[in-house]
């Protein structure tokens, strides 16, 4: 029986494989029996461990299990940490 609708929440199963398009993808809700191939998971819309949903791209399907673009340390968010942090020192010296 299926269970109510839901957004699945992709991870790869087992190994990290030899080539990222092989193997097994499935759904680890508990309640959800969904496998998908590795060769067709790009471009399936996932949910993240933080409640987003986002499309796995070929970036995101290199991780075991992906994570939106908010949760992942993307870098223009390396960037802006960065800038933040060289901006706090620049006011504490002039403090
Ligand atoms: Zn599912
Ligand atoms: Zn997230």
């Amino acid at each position: 029986m299926p269970i109510l609708k839901h957004t699945h929440q992709l991870e790869r199963i087992g190994k990290r494989p030899r080539h990222i398009n092989e193997g097994m993808w499935r759904c680890w809700h508990p309640d959800c029996t969904f496998k998908i191939p590795a060769a067709e998971v790009e471009g399936k819309r996932s949910q993240c461990g933080c409640g987003n949903d986002f499309i796995i791209d070929s970036g995101a399907k290199q991780r075991k299990r992906p994570k939106c673009i908010n949760c992942r340390g993307t870098k223009e968010g390396k960037q802006h940490r960065r800038i933040v942090d060289i901006l706090e020192e620049v006011l504490e010296v002039s403090e």
